[in-house]
């Protein structure tokens, strides 16, 4: 038994879910921040319970051969990144292992007969992301400052070029644009936000950046209605000549929600550009859009070849956001039936269909475990029909799919609505049992499972496995370097 404030060394020999080094002495375990998997290293415990405690990493005496030096120069005490001290291919094998160990733990899965692809990582492991938002306050000699959240506080550290930030033809975009927002404040006398005094004018600078189009966008998110001289600001900017749109968000509200619900566009169309394949996007402030675009299109093309889409098949995208995977199949699909919660995703969804002329995809609103049921209970006697033969079973399944569905925004006759392949992408919290149950009964073929979060894969893919659904091959994806988190696809097929 340890106490609080002991120092004492420890060699690291194991790494857990958020990325923290773990070692023992005496049979105590120790979670370590910051520390890899090999480190020999001087440690005072913060905090101290029975059987483990928690703590700080005060030197490395011996480095692990996985720990690199951190590009970023505030690594360690940035939020954003976990993962910066160990080389990306232990990255890789971190988070693939992590995978693994999920489905065989939490699923029961025997791995022995899965055909396990080696995880997708990046080519070049830094500058990936398409969007920042960077905090704007005062640091401790009173000066403006923005950077990025400390992990679970909301005390900003200064950082002022991202290491993970997209770049736009080798200009570091979101350095510059801070720096004349700063210098626009300064000139004019406009306050950051104080979040304990509620006072205080700009809160957030969210910056966004068009990978193949690099088009910029730049929005100010104000605890006000107006931005004061916001037409200098604009000319400013003018300067960087990727910012094709300056927008206002207003964000009055206390807490930590970063974007409030009203744009206003100051100066261009109020979005930006972006393409995954061939697939045009448009990107407002507040759509959700994939951040790592490069891997985005790597993790859908492994879903796609997943899917075996011939042309023909009928394919259910559940929780699809804006889209993006529905639009991606409908190329290669007869029909695609996209489902999400958020009214303005799936609007952005039917625009982003009409900008790219797919008219062989629909979408519905509303939570998938409630509206794909009652879709189901509404069409139950063509849905369910079990026919063997892919063209027959096809053609006895033509479901009218506008027929007086509430919540369902799809009207367009006839058509071939039973699944012959369906796709997930749940949030963290994975399939509601609902929305699963409703799954197998409508029979589809495939199910390609895109995943965030390998824990509710393993527990979902478990249960599939108990009713009728067979995994057959899992690919994780790196979409996050440098951070603990990690996409998987899973492809379930159906036992005959
Ligand atoms: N497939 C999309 C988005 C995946 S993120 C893409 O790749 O871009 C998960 C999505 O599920 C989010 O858009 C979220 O709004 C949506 N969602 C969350 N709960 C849901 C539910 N119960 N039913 C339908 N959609 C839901």
């Amino acid at each position: 038994m340890f106490n609080k404030n002991d120092e004492l060394q420890v060699t690291i020999t194991d790494q857990g879910t958020s990325g923290e080094g773990i070692g023992k002495v005496d049979g105590y375990t120790l979670f370590v921040k910051d520390a890899v998997i090999g480190d020999e290293c001087l440690v005072k415990i913060m905090k101290a319970k029975k059987n483990y405690g928690f703590a700080r990493l005060m030197e490395v005496i011996k480095p692990s051969d996985s720990r690199v030096e951190p590009r970023c120069k505030v690594a360690r005490s940035c939020g954003g990144c976990q993962l910066q001290t160990m080389s990306y291919e232990k990255q890789l094998e971190f988070k693939n292992n992590k995978v693994l160990n999920n489905l065989k733990r939490i699923g029961g899965i025997d791995l022995s007969k899965v055909e396990v692809e080696p995880i997708i990582g990046m080519d070049v492991p830094f500058c990936y992301r398409n969007k920042a938002q960077f905090p704007v306050g005062r640091n401790k000699d009173g000066e403006i400052c923005y950077g990025f959240y400390a992990g679970r506080t909301h005390s900003i550290i200064e950082n002022d070029g991202c290491d993970l930030s997209l770049q736009v033809e080798g200009q570091n975009v979101c350095k510059d644009i801070m720096d004349i927002i700063v210098g626009f404040m300064n000139d004019y006398d406009i306050d950051p936000y104080d979040e304990a005094a509620r006072q205080g004018l700009v809160r957030h600078v969210l910056i966004r950046i068009g990978h193949k189009t690099n088009q910029v966008m730049v929005c100010i998110v104000i605890n006000g209605n107006e931005l004061p001289h916001s037409e200098i600001l604009i000319e400013r900017l003018s300067v960087i000549r990727f910012v094709s749109t300056v927008a206002i968000n207003i964000n009055k509200e206390a807490g930590n929600v970063i974007m409030g619900l009203n744009t206003k566009t100051l100066s261009g169309l109020g979005y930006i550009e972006d393409y995954i394949g061939n697939v045009k996007f448009r990107i407002s402030p507040l759509s959700f859009f994939q951040v790592n675009p490069v891997q985005t299109e790597k993790l859908y093309a492994k879903a796609l070849e997943y899917a075996a889409l011939t042309g023909k098949e009928t394919v259910w995208d559940m929780y699809c956001g804006i889209g993006t995977i529905s639009l991606f199949l409908a190329q290669s699909a007869g029909k695609v039936m996209g489902v999400e919660i958020v009214d303005a995703a799936i609007k952005d969804a039917k625009l982003n269909a009409n900008i790219n002329n797919i008219t062989n995809a629909d979408f519905l609103c509303g939570a998938a475990e409630k509206v794909v049921p009652e879709f189901f209970e509404q069409n139950k006697d063509e849905l369910s029909k079990v026919d063997t033969s892919e063209g027959s079973r096809r053609s006895g399944a033509e479901v009218n799919c506008g027929a007086g569905r509430s919540g369902a925004e799809v009207n367009h006759g006839s058509e071939l609505c039973k699944p012959d392949v369906v796709v997930v992408d749940p949030p963290r919290k994975g399939c509601d049992t609902k929305l699963l149950e409703t799954i197998t009964l409508m029979n589809p073929q495939r199910l390609v499972y895109v995943s965030c979060d390998s824990a509710t894969l393993a527990r979902d893919v478990a249960w599939l496995e108990a009713h009728g659904f067979k995994l057959e091959k899992v690919t994780c994806c790196d979409m996050f370097s440098q951070t603990i988190h990690v996409e998987t696809v899973a492809l379930l097929s159906k036992i005959a």
